[in-house]
Order: structure tokens, then sequence, then C-alpha cells
């Protein structure tokens, strides 16, 4: 405790000296800093031109890299040169905004290193080799003309064979769960070649030009096909023997990824640790606010002997207050004003009046499971507007639509309209819109986003909202157990090697999941490992964070300061956030002392 306080009151001289004797000094290695930055991003599109495209960055559609030995050695070169470069700066003369900015390329930088030396996914994920997604980006991207779309990809098409021939040499320690689901997505994948094909019809390509891209695609077709028959019947045997590679990370590797991705504080078996009492501590929560609602909701009838049991019930029967289905995106769309009216009476933070969400249907092409979601514009079209998709329950039959809507109830509905939209997901995106940085938009931080929005619902209840009804309580702790258990899932999962029905068990008993939402977590965590941990992850870093600026601050404290202090960062790693906030505090403090 007071070697750090010791560290920051040096800190605080040292940059407190240089900022008072050399204002220039400063300014001039932000810009130096700012011309870097910008050098960074647009040379990180030459080595990674796929990503380029995935961001918004279209310059580079007409290139496709291939995944060889070659490829990897230049970027790692070109990363190995970055890193180089950025020992030139003097990390104590940026700005705040720089010097986050400054944490996250070295960062990135490391990260990329360590997944081409270590991870080595590009040697065992064969569902990484997917060429759909890239194909309808370039497709889809109205900015260009049709045919200078079809001109794009008729440059990139002839790779496509060789990019299948280095996936196959790269793939020489196959896990079973990718290879199976390199098939399963080999359907659309194939799909998206006949689209280039339908494309080529519509637009303004010459006839010659034609005729060379209906060659380009059937090859590249052929040579797609080749690879899927391959990974069917030589990869899917290969990655099913007793001595295979497991989809499971294993403590060493999942550790490591965990550090790369989230960017915590704390390693994961610390948040594993803090997991777990979270949940025991819910659950004591839940049982007794289900055992005062009983009389309530089961009158007479004898409670149950087990308190889960008596939690399970109440939870049933509260679910069956829900809106009707022909009403739920009404009942969405009329509760955004009220969210914003909260926010403001209760002087939780600014809302900006000049940017409204816009609530709509989600288009035909992104629904694929029922829900809610925020679609945001991307860093190189900042002005587009923000759109709150929700998807209306028409294709449900009734059973799947009360299923749906017992899930998301009267209680949860609210819930997660303030993690989606208001103050969670769209308000955070506004605040960082504010403060621009090419840097943060394309490294946003997964568990500062999250933890974020999965922050304000609880905080939102601190203030009052739902009018401390104990159902609206019951149902919160019921949707936060699911960050909760979702993270003890991972690790579960990856580092303490759990089979999967106890897995499930887990879930269906501990989160009172549903066996179809278990199932699906089960999957995610299979496939997506350490994803799932970033929402408890980035919650528990922001709540302790402001539990210990009240500390500090005492009667100081503001909580609307807080927030709007602490969204000014952009989406950054929540412990830079801290080391800037942390770091104010110290400097306001010194100088009421003077
Ligand atoms: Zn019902
Ligand atoms: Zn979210």
């Amino acid at each position: 405790m007071y070697k750090r306080c010791l560290l920051a009151v040096l800190l605080f001289l040292v940059l407190s000296e240089t900022n008072a004797q050399l204002p220039s000094q400063l300014a001039e290695t932000d810009k130096r800093f700012n011309v870097f930055k910008q050098g960074f991003v647009d040379s990180l599109w030459v080595y990674y031109p796929a990503w380029a495209t995935y961001s918004g960055f279209h310059a580079y559609d007409d290139v496709l890299s291939i995944p060889n030995e070659n490829t990897r050695k230049k970027q790692e070169q070109y990363i190995l040169r970055t890193l180089k470069k950025m020992e030139v700066f003097d990390m104590t003369l940026l700005s705040n905004q720089n010097r986050i900015d400054f944490y996250i390329i070295r960062d990135e930088c490391n990260a990329i290193l360590w997944s081409n030396l270590e991870l080595n996914e590009h040697t065992w994920n064969a569902a990484s080799y997917n060429l759909g997604g890239l194909i309808n980006e370039i497709l889809s991207y109205k900015d260009y003309s049709l045919t200078k779309r079809i001109e794009n990809i008729s440059r990139w098409l002839k790779n496509v064979p060789a990019y299948y021939e280095a996936a196959k040499m790269n793939l020489k320690d196959p896990v079973y769960e990718y290879a199976k689901l390199a098939t399963e997505q080999s359907g659309g994948v194939l799909a998206m070649f006949d689209a280039i094909t339908d494309s080529v019809k519509y637009s303004a390509v010459s006839a010659q030009q034609s005729n060379t891209i209906h060659k380009e695609i059937a090859s590249a077709k052929k040579a797609a096909e080749a690879f899927y028959k391959w990974v069917e019947s030589e990869l899917i045997p290969l990655s099913s023997g007793a001595d295979s590679r497991t989809f499971r990370l294993g403590k060493n590797l999942y550790e490591k990824k965990f550090s790369h991705s989230i960017h915590s504080e704390y390693t994961a078996s610390e948040i594993y640790q803090k997991a777990l009492m979270r949940k025991d501590e819910l659950h004591y929560k839940m049982s007794k606010i289900a055992i005062e609602l009983w009389p309530k909701y089961f009158g007479e009838q004898l409670k149950p002997l087990d308190e889960m049991v008596i939690v399970r019930k109440v939870l049933e029967a509260v679910s069956k207050n829900h809106v009707h289905r022909d009403s739920f995106m009404v009942s969405i769309k009329k509760q955004i004003p009220e969210l914003e009216t909260f926010v403001k009476e209760k002087n939780l933070l600014f809302l900006d009046p000049n940017k409204p969400l816009v609530v709509r249907e989600t288009p035909e092409y992104m629904r694929g499971v029922a829900g809610a979601s925020i679609s945001a514009p991307g860093p190189y079209n900042p002005n587009a507007e923000t759109y709150y998709n929700v998807t209306p329950l028409t294709h449900y039959t009734e059973t799947q639509a009360e299923s749906y809507l017992r899930e998301y109830n009267h209680y949860v509905l609210q819930i997660l309209n303030i993690h989606e939209a208001i103050p969670g997901h769209y308000t955070q995106l506004v605040y960082s819109n504010k403060a621009p940085s090419i840097i943060k938009s394309l490294f946003g931080n997964g568990a500062m986003v999250e933890g974020w929005a999965v922050y304000t619902e609880l905080m939102m209840l601190e203030n009052g909202y739902g009018n401390n009804e104990p159902e609206m309580w019951l149902m919160y702790y019921k949707w936060h157990l699911r960050s909760v258990c979702n993270t003890i899932l991972d690790y579960h999962v990856h580092v303490l090697n759990m089979p999967e029905k106890d897995g499930i068990y887990f879930l269906t008993s501990q989160a009172f999941q549903e066996e179809t939402e278990a199932k699906g977590k089960w999957k995610r965590a299979t496939l997506r490992s350490v994803q799932l941990c970033s929402y408890y992850t980035g919650y528990y870093e922001i709540y302790a964070l402001r539990e210990e600026l009240k500390k500090k601050m005492g009667n100081q404290f503001n909580l609307k300061q807080f927030h709007e202090d602490f969204l000014s960062y952009g989406s950054a790693p929540v412990k830079y956030i801290k080391e800037m906030m942390l770091f104010k505090v110290e400097e306001s403090n010194q100088k009421k002392k003077k």
C-alpha cells in the first residue's frame, strides 16, 4: 500500500516537473506520436488486408494475402519494427489519451507476436480459413460501384487456390471441434462464390472481362470445394485420434490468452476465484428475496425445503409477467425515453440530446437469433446513425414466443434495455466517439465495453430504478448470475477439463439457465475461449475502481463526474483508465496540501 502511494507521488512529481518546464516538448511529443499512430494503422493494413476490409477500410479489397510462413514472417517483422519505433517516445511526455493509445498499440503488438509464436491457431483451427465473410464484406461495400467491387474481387480470386494450399500445409495439428465447424460452414462459404457469379450479371464489366471472371470464380470455388473435401476425408479422422490436440487450452495458454485479450489487472485464476465468491453471494441474495416473495405467488402452499428450488419456482412465477408478443417492439420503443428521463432526473451522467438512438426492426440479413443488439458505425464511418435492432417475434410459434417472452419478461426486458441502450452500450459509444481515436476504435477493449454495460445494470438499480421492487432485484440477480457463471464455465472448460454434461448441469442448476441456452454457452466456450469472461471481468474492475475512488475522495466523490470521467477515455482497458483516474485524484490531493 505504502509503496504504491510513494510511486504515485513520485510519478506526480516527475510529471508536474516536465509539465511545468517543457510545455513545447510535451506538445511536440504528442505531435510526433500522432504521426506515428497514423503511420502504424496505414501500414498495418498493408500487412493485414482482410483486417482492413473488416474494419471498414476498403483500399485493400483487391488483396487476398496467402497465410503461409512467408506472410507470417513479414507480419512478425513489421510488428517487431513497430515495437522498436515506439522505444523513442518518452511516455511521460504524452497526453493521457495518447499514453493509453501507446499502451494499447504496445499490448496489441505483443498479443500478435504471442498468437503467432505460441498460440499457433493457424496449425489447429480449420474454421479460421473461412473466406465467406470476407467475400460478403467486399461485395456489399456500397461506396464502390458494383463494377469496381467485381474488379476488386477478380484480382482477389486469383489467390484463392494458393490460400487453400497454404491452409492445408498449416493444419498439422487439427482440433476436431474446429474441423467439424469448418465443414458445417462450408455450404455458406461455397454459396458466397455463387453470389459473386450472380453479381457479375448486374455489373458493367465487359463481356471479355466477365468471361475471365467466371473462369476465376470457377477455379476458386473448385479450390474451396477441394479444401472442404480434404477437411472431411483427412482432417476430421486425423483430429479424432486419442492423442489428437484437444480444444481445451490448458492452464498456460488460457492464462496468456486471457491476459492478451482481456488486459485485466488480474489473472484468469484470480477472476475465476472472484466469480465463485460472487456466485455464492448472489445465491444467498436470491434465496432471501425468493423466500420473502413465496406467499405472494404461492399463498398458503408449503415452501420446498431446498432454497434453490424455492428460487427456481419463484423465478418461474415472476417470469409470467411479460408483454404480449405483438407489443414487444412497441414496449422497447416506449422504454428508451423513460430510461433517459431516469438518468437525467437522478443526475447519473450527461446524455447528448443531439444523438438520439434509432430503434428499428432488425434488417432481414442480420436476423439469426431473436433478440436485441446495437449496430454502431465503424471507425471509418463515424457520422452514420446508431441503431438499436430489435427482432420482432413474428416468425415464432406460440410456444417459442411464450418461452422467449418469459426469458425477456417485464423485468429482464428493462435490464436488457439498460445494457444495450441507455446508459449501457449506446451511451458508452456516444462518449467514446467524442474523443475519437482510431486506435481505440480498432482495438476497442471488449471487457471495458461489456463491463460498462453490465455495471450500468446494477448502477441503475442502486439508484432506485424499478422502485426497489423485490421482483426487479431477483430478476436482476438472475441476469447478472449469467455473466458470473459464464466466466466460471469458461475456466472449468479450458483449465479444469470439465466434461460437457457437468458443464450443462452447472449452468442449469447454478445459473437457472434453460437446457438450450446452456448448450449454446457450452459451444461458445468451446469455440471462443476467454470471450465469455469479458463481461464479468470488466464489470468487476469498473465497480472496484468506483469503490476505491469513493474511499480516496470521501465527500468529494461525485457519481456523475465519475461516470463522465471514466467514459472520456474511450474503449480502453479498465486498468489504464484506472491509472489515469487515480493519478488525477492524487494530483488534486497534492494541490490541496500545498
Ligand atoms: Zn405468458
Ligand atoms: Zn453487451
